[in-house]
């Protein structure tokens, strides 16, 4: 469903990807982890062309991403996104914000829009919570807006970025359960999270990443009992 190959990122004069090659199967979770500034973000922003690659491929659903605007439609539309931050609009109510995208993109009516935003809102538990705005909700509840947000476009693959590490403990929870409820579901995933408890429960590969490099990747079971590389060792030493 989504292909790396060889693909390579500057930040100006700063190499931030180095080649990265990467193919995630329909229905797969995806755990991506690594020390701070080892390229975890910058890697899925790549993946929905939040970023620009220099260099290698990136393929979604065989469309393959270049700076046409076609292209980058296309991979947004199938590829939702879920920042640490939430990112909702603040001046606008969650149903709102979860019906925005869907009528600007696919064009639906006001009231499919709708009918939708309130079936995603009541999966992620905060349809009591439609009509308000985000600074209204906890930070669970505005992040749960953000999952169904993203889930109202449909997409068939959903990139997470440290989506519970701006929570409260006591939010971190439902958070990673509605995360486990749509891996459940099937749904395609590439989460970058240091919640290992989660990487176990739902990963069908963990990859560790350093220095804009991916160093190892295996089953969780396997990541976590034999890591190979002294690098993960480490990391895994500090976060365990
Ligand atoms: P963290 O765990 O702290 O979120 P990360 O693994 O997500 O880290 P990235 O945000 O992908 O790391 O950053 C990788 C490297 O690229 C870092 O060294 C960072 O300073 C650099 N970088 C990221 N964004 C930019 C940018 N817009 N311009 C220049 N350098 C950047
Ligand atoms: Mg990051």
């Amino acid at each position: 469903l989504i292909a790396l190959e060889g693909v390579e990122k500057w930040y100006g004069a700063f190499h931030a990807l180095k080649n990265i090659d990467l193919t995630v199967r329909k229905g797969e979770k995806i755990v991506l982890c690594g020390p701070s500034g080892s390229g975890k973000s910058t890697l899925i922003r790549c993946i929905n062309h939040l970023e620009e690659i220099q260099k290698g491929r990136i393929t979604v659903e065989g469309t393959q991403l270049t700076s046409s605007a076609s292209a980058i439609d296309t991979v947004r539309r199938e590829v939702g996104m879920v920042f640490q931050n939430f990112n909702l609009f603040p001046h606008k109510t969650i149903l709102e914000n979860c019906t925005l995208a869907p009528m600007r993109v696919k064009g639906l009516s006001k009231a499919d829009a709708e009918t939708t935003a309130r079936k995603y809102l009541e999966r992620v538990r905060i349809q009591d919570q439609a009509e308000k705005y985000p600074a209204q909700l906890s930070g669970g509840q505005q992040q749960r807006a953000a999952i169904a947000r993203a889930l109202c476009m449909e997409p068939k693959a959903m990139l997470f970025d440290e989506p519970t590490s701006a929570l409260d403990p006591e939010m971190v929870k439902e958070v990673l359960d509605t995360m486990i409820g749509l891996a459940r579901d099937g749904m395609t995933m590439i989460c970058v999270t240091h919640e290992m408890g989660f990487a176990r429960q739902v990963a069908d590969r963990v990859v560790f990443m350093a220095s804009g490099e991916i160093i190892e990747e295996a089953p969780p079971e396997e990541f976590f009992r034999k890591p190979q590389n002294q690098r993960t060792r480490t990391f895994l030493g500090e976060i365990l």
